[in-house]
This record gives structure tokens, C-alpha cells and sequence, in this order.
């Protein structure tokens, strides 16, 4: 007889890894199975041309959340935070200026900013004012208002006590922001359109909307709140110290363990299939991969109720992040600041920009003036390439996952063409350096990574979409299937290599 665990988490992406070890230090046995060969999910680092290393598709691993970091003793088992803030660079074309090299110190961004040097002081301690707040509002099990339970009454109440200690000011002024577009917000603070699309940037990627949607200054709030410092080594330096958590605190792992299937027993989980055939038993079920995949595709048929089948269907999960990687034989210099080396790069040129490289994918097509956020990880990691040689990680927004004619590798190509010719308009010996490269489009993501409509936080960011996540029926991690949950970035709080949807999972599966 095979073995029964007393929970299998589905998916070793960052957010099962979490879960799984918290669950072992509470005393079960977990199993973690892992559909590919390595461990990691979207933070895994990968070699995408012979010698050149990526440092995960996500490279932003700014919104790890520090309680996670401690809860699990990550900086013990080796994971270091970088204690310098990496600047974003916004270069412009040649000739025409220097651009805006952006640090979060408002001192030292000063001297870039011209007339908006005092707004952006102002802006910063605004936004430091919040921050205590919505970090202690925001990062706990979501409150379930319908039953009224004390526990539940009483963080409603510590909620509303902090938002009004923050003052009768900025509290009214949060109320009046959150709904806004990042557009408008930004505009009321600064000048300079190319520091607003600068800015605007991380509260629309990945997301279905512009910088003109309602809603999106709610993302900038949340992206700007929770920003700390990044891990040493991106991505993979999180995986392999999430790794070593997982394995100290005896969980087992598979990978190259596709689950096929949930089995169940009357109301009840009762293990999974792998494909291949082999069943393993659990009395309960963690599942860290994308939530649609686990309700429509991993469950037996007809066993959700109309209404959940009709929400995680309407769960809103379009994909419009395309992901290249670049093996260049050396750093692409900047025509406006040749002599800067910079590590982290977003290309927009302002606002309406920003709005015109959203507009096509309504029309399931992609731009010429896409907007690019470009890591450069070998500025500080220069063993993820040959000595001397740079990889260029580059977010490609906005790409449709429908492609009008679909994604063949003419299109594949094109998109590729796109982004270099986008690059070279800044950095204009880009295409020379060019020694291989990968374009993962959003279907592409899909297949790899398991991204339901390769929608990168596997379900849209919105207001409507966060407390609320991914479906009424399934808002607190638990589902209506017994000993099923779920705790990956498709619940509460979201994407992003957070590590909270895995914490605060566990968090109610002990409650
Ligand atoms: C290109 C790109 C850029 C991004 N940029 C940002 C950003 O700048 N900021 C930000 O906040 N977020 C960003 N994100 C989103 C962020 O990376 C994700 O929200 C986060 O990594 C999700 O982590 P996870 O652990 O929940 O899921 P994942 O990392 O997706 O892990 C899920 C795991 O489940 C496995 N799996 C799936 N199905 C099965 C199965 N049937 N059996 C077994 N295993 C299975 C998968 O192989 C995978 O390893 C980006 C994502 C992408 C793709």
C-alpha cells in the first residue's frame, strides 16, 4: 500500500515551498510534487542559450515579504537581502536629454528631478506614512464579514482604529486615491511625464489595463507599500533557501510529479493521480499551482456547484506579459548616459506612451512602442554569463495571449524584432551583442509555467479581484471541498514573489 501523507501540496513554485515547510515545522508529513524537473516556479533560474543564465522570469523580488523571511528563518539558512537600493534608469533616445536615473532616497534622486525634486520628497513620505498601515492591514487572512465571528469583528475593528490613526488627512485621502488611475494620481504630484510612466510602470504590468484604468493607482499603492529590499541573487537565491527550509523541516519533494488529478471520496479529498498512473493519498490537498487549473482541470468533473464553476470561469486572467532574454557579449551602452551601468531599466516615455503600448491588445495585437522593464542580472551576478558577457532579462508588455492568427514563429520572431528595435532606439549597439536569445510569449508562459491564460500573477491584479480571490467560495484559501486548499499567487494577496498567499494559507488551515 502506498503511503499517506497528511498533506500534498501541489506545485513547488515559492509559494508551495512556503506553505509545505510550515506545515512540516507544525508536526504533518508533506509531500510537495512538482509538475517540472526543478523547483522554483516563476522564480527558478534557467539556462536559455548555452553558458547564460536567467535569474527567474519574474526578476522582481522587491515584495518578498520580511515576515515570511523570518517566520521561516531564511536569512540563517542563507539568504541575504541587498543592502544597496538598485536605481531604475528610464533612458532616453539620443539626443534628447539624459533621462531620469530614480532612486527611492528622495535626497539622492533629487539631482535627477529638476522641478519635481520637492513633489517627489513629499511623495516619498507620504507613501512611508501608509506603509505601516497597509502592511498591517493587508498582509493577514482575509475576514469573513458574513458570519460575524468575533475574531473576525475584532481585526475589522484594529483595521479601522489604524486607518484612523493615520490621520484625518491622509486617512481621507487613501479613501479618495485607492479607486483612481495611476495616471491621474501621478499627474496631481509631478511634471515630468517620463518620471509618471517611470513610475506608473509596476501598476500596470501584467494586468489587463493602461495607466488611464480606474483602479490601477490601488496596484502602485500596494507595489510602493510593500517594496523592501531585493534578494541577493534574484529569484534562485530564494528558491534554493526555500529549498533548504523545506528539507530541514522533513518534507519530502518530487519534481518531474505532474498531479493529473484530485481523487475524492464523497465530499472529501483523498489524495491525487500522477500522470503515469500512480495515486498517492493525503487527507488534505495544498494547492500551490494556478487556481483555475486545480478547480477545472485537477478535480473530477461536476463536482463544483454552478456558482464556483461560474466564478473561477469568470475569474478574470488575461495575459499581457511577454518575457526575452538576451545573451549579449557585453553591456549595451546608453546613447544618453554611455557611462552609466545600469541594473534595472524601464522603457516608457510617458503616460500616454504607456497608454498607446496597452491599446493594441484589445485588439489581440502588440505595438511598436511596447513597454520593456529590463533587469540586467549580471551587473552584480557575473556568473549567470560567460566573464564579460551580460544577460539582459526583459518584461515585454503589453502582448496579447490570443494573438490575432495566433502565435507562430513568424509572430514569435516579430515580437523579438520588436523589442530589439525598441532597445536599440536607447542603447544602439544592442543588436551587435546579441549571442542568443529566448521569447517566452504569454501562451508560451502557459505551457511552461502553467500560467492559465499566461496571466503572469495567475489572475489579474484589480480592486474587484484582490480581497475577493479568486472566488467568494474560495477567498480564505479553503474551498468547499473538504481538506481542499488553496495557496498560491491566485489567492489572497496575490502575485509577486511575496511568499504571503503560502504563509497566510497555512495560517488558516491551523485555524
Ligand atoms: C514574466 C513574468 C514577470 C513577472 N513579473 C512580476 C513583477 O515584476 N512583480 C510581481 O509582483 N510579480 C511578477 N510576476 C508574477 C509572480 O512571478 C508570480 O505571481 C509568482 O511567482 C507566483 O508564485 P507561485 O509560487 O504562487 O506560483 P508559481 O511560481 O507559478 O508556481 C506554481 C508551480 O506549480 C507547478 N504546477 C502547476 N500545475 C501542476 C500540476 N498539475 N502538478 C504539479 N505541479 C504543478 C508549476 O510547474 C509551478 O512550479 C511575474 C511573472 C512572470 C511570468
Amino acid at each position: 500500500m502506498s503511503e499517506r501523507w497528511d498533506t500534498i501540496v501541489i506545485g513547488g513554485g515559492h509559494n508551495g515551498l512556503v506553505a509545505a515547510t510550515l506545515l512540516a515545522q507544525a508536526g504533518d508529513r508533506v509531500l510537495v510534487l512538482e509538475a517540472r524537473e526543478r523547483l522554483g516556479g516563476l522564480a527558478a533560474g534557467e539556462e536559455f542559450h548555452p553558458g547564460y543564465r536567467t535569474i527567474g522570469v519574474d526578476h522582481d523580488t522587491t515584495q518578498l515579504r520580511s515576515w515570511v523571511v523570518a517566520k521561516l528563518r531564511l536569512r540563517e539558512l542563507g539568504l541575504e537581502l541587498e543592502s544597496e537600493e538598485t536605481p531604475v534608469f528610464s533612458p532616453a533616445p539620443a539626443g534628447n536629454g539624459g533621462g531620469i536615473l530614480l532612486w527611492r532616497d528622495a535626497e539622492r534622486a533629487s539631482p535627477e528631478l529638476g522641478d519635481d525634486a520637492a513633489s517627489y520628497g513629499e511623495y516619498r513620505a507620504f507613501l512611508a506614512r501608509l506603509a505601516p498601515f497597509v502592511r498591517r492591514a493587508l498582509d493577514r487572512v482575509p475576514v469573513d464579514i458574513s458570519e460575524q465571528k468575533i475574531g473576525d469583528l475584532w481585526t475589522l475593528a484594529r483595521t479601522a482604529l489604524g486607518l484612523r490613526m493615520l490621520g484625518r488627512s491622509d486617512m481621507m485621502e487613501l479613501f479618495r486615491i485607492g479607486p483612481m488611475c495611476v495616471a491621474d494620481w501621478l499627474r496631481e504630484w509631478f511634471t515630468s511625464d517620463r518620471l509618471n510612466a517611470l513610475l506608473a510602470g509596476p501598476a500596470v504590468y501584467g494586468g489587463y489595463t493602461g495607466p488611464w484604468s480606474p483602479g490601477t493607482n490601488a496596484n502602485l499603492l500596494l507595489h510602493e507599500c510593500f517594496a523592501g529590499p531585493g534578494v541577493k541573487g534574484g529569484g534562485p537565491a530564494l528558491v534554493a533557501a526555500l529549498e533548504r527550509a523545506a528539507r530541514d523541516a522533513g518534507v519530502e519533494v518530487r519534481t518531474a510529479a505532474p498531479v493529473q488529478s484530485i481523487q475524492m471520496e464523497g465530499d472529501a479529498v483523498t489524495g491525487v493521480r500522477l500522470e503515469g498512473g500512480e495515486t498517492v493519498t493525503a487527507a488534505r490537498i495544498a494547492a500551490a499551482c494556478n487556481p483555475r487549473h486545480t478547480l477545472l482541470d485537477l478535480l473530477p468533473a461536476e463536482r463544483l456547484s454552478l456558482r464556483l464553476e461560474h466564478g473561477i470561469s469568470h475569474f478574470r486572467s488575461r495575459g499581457t506579459t511577454a518575457k526575452v532574454h538576451l545573451a549579449l557579449t557585453a553591456y549595451p551602452s546608453f546613447a544618453c548616459r554611455p557611462d552609466l551601468t545600469a541594473a534595472h531599466i524601464r522603457i516608457a516615455e510617458g503616460i500616454d506612451p504607456l497608454e498607446r503600448a496597452f491599446d493594441p491588445v484589445k485588439y489581440r495585437r502588440f505595438g511598436d512602442d511596447l513597454a520593456l522593464d529590463v533587469r540586467v542580472p549580471t551587473v552584480s551576478e557575473a556568473d549567470l554569463a560567460p566573464q564579460g558577457h551580460h544577460v539582459l532579462s526583459v518584461g515585454v508588455h503589453f502582448v496579447p495571449y490570443e494573438l490575432d492568427g495566433g502565435w507562430t514563429d513568424e509572430a514569435r520572431s516579430a515580437l523579438l524584432e520588436a523589442v530589439l528595435t525598441r532597445l536599440e532606439r536607447y542603447a544602439p549597439e544592442v543588436r551587435s551583442l546579441v549571442a542568443g536569445s529566448e521569447t517566452l510569449t504569454p501562451a508560451d508562459l502557459e505551457a511552461r509555467y502553467g500560467l492559465a491564460g499566461g496571466q503572469i500573477h495567475h489572475g489579474e491584479h484589480g480592486l474587484d479581484q484582490l480581497f475577493v480571490r479568486p472566488t467568494p467560495e474560495c477567498a480564505r484559501y479553503a474551498t468547499p471541498i473538504a481538506g481542499l486548499y488553496l495557496c498560491g499567487g491566485g489567492s489572497y494577496p496575490g502575485g509577486g514573489l511575496t511568499g504571503a498567499p503560502g504563509a497566510l494559507a497555512v495560517e488558516r488551515m491551523r485555524s
